[in-house]
């Protein structure tokens, strides 16, 4: 176990990871502009890119490219330069560094090496969708970018579709229709969607309707732009799927949460209870093997 304090005193460097737009450029925080300014070198996705962003904030740090073809040979150098005292911001081409971006063998070898990993918040294409969709924002599973192969799309799909959160999907706009089609053949006609089309962007548009109503817009629409896809979770789960402990008796299963979770048999009834939808004291007589009407009498 090792605990980091970001911001005690040290002789190393550390890696900032820097969130940058997602398409308005008013969207850099204050923050973000000073961590680019003061860090020695900022590792960048793609430095021309991110050579228009220090541009229009008067940033002159150097920057060294860091994408998912030189990860390999540049993460040693990074880390070699942040032990001997150098600070490195990370930033991807647009928002936060990792998510379905390059970022995360920098921070894993960072958090190896003993390194302080700190992260600004900021721009990220799936939260800002989320929280205007008008669907669930909580539980939500981020799933980023689905297989491309058609068997593998599918075989993904079908997993999803056990999932009762809300899911969050980036995908390009010569995707979209395919992909839509093929959750409308596994989602069925009725879950709800909602297209987030360049958010934070001038043209930025948002597409609610059923899978049915969203693929004919689709199918309408010449797509263009950056989307994040958003679906409704699978409601019918628990009616579709019998839970596993149906098959056991209360007790069985008071014993299956001890043995498997390692619950307190206090803990494990009141779950079991809370999962049955049945009176605790219920579970606690069939767990002690008390006949209940037998208690009530006394
Ligand atoms: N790291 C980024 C983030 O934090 O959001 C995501 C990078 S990923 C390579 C790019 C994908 O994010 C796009 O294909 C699109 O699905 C989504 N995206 C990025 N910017 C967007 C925007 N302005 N509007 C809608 N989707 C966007």
């Amino acid at each position: 176990m090792r605990t980091q304090k970001s911001f005690e005193q040290q002789e190393t460097g550390s890696l900032y990871l820097v969130p940058t737009p997602i398409g308005n450029l008013d969207d850099m925080t204050f923050r973000a502009v000073k961590i680019l300014e003061q860090v020695d070198c900022i590792a960048s996705e793609d430095t021309r890119n991110t050579q228009k962003l220090l541009n229009h904030f008067d940033i002159k740090t150097p920057q060294i490219s860091y994408h998912e073809h030189n990860t390999h040979e540049r993460t040693p150098q990074l880390i070699g330069r942040m032990l001997k005292g150098e600070s490195i911001a990370q930033v991807s081409d647009a928002g936060m560094p990792s998510i379905s971006d390059p970022g995360v063998d920098l921070v894993k070898a960072a958090v190896e090496a003993g390194l302080p990993v700190v992260p600004l918040p900021g721009p990220n294409a799936a939260l800002t969708a989320l929280i205007a969709s008008g669907l669930a924002p909580q539980p939500f599973y981020f799933y980023g970018f689905l297989p491309r192969k058609k068997k593998e799309l599918v075989e993904s799909l079908e997993e999803l579709n056990r999932r009762e959160e809300t899911l969050i999907f980036y995908e390009s706009p010569h995707r979209i229709k395919q992909v839509v089609e093929q959750m409308l053949t596994v989602f069925g006609t009725d879950r709800q969607l909602v297209l987030a089309r360049e958010v934070t962007k001038r043209f930025e548009e948002f597409i609610r309707g059923t899978t049915e109503e969203v693929l004919d817009w689709l199918e309408e629409t010449q797509v263009r732009g950056e989307f994040v896809l958003i679906a409704e979770g699978n409601s019918k789960v628990q009616e579709d799927e019998p839970a596993l402990w149906e098959a056991i008796s209360p007790k069985a299963h008071v014993e299956a949460l001890m043995e498997q979770q390692g619950m307190a048999s206090k803990k494990a009834i009141k779950e079991v209870a809370k999962l049955r939808n049945l009176p605790k004291r219920d579970v606690y007589a069939a767990y002690h093997d008390i006949d209940q009407q037998e208690e009530d009498k006394r």
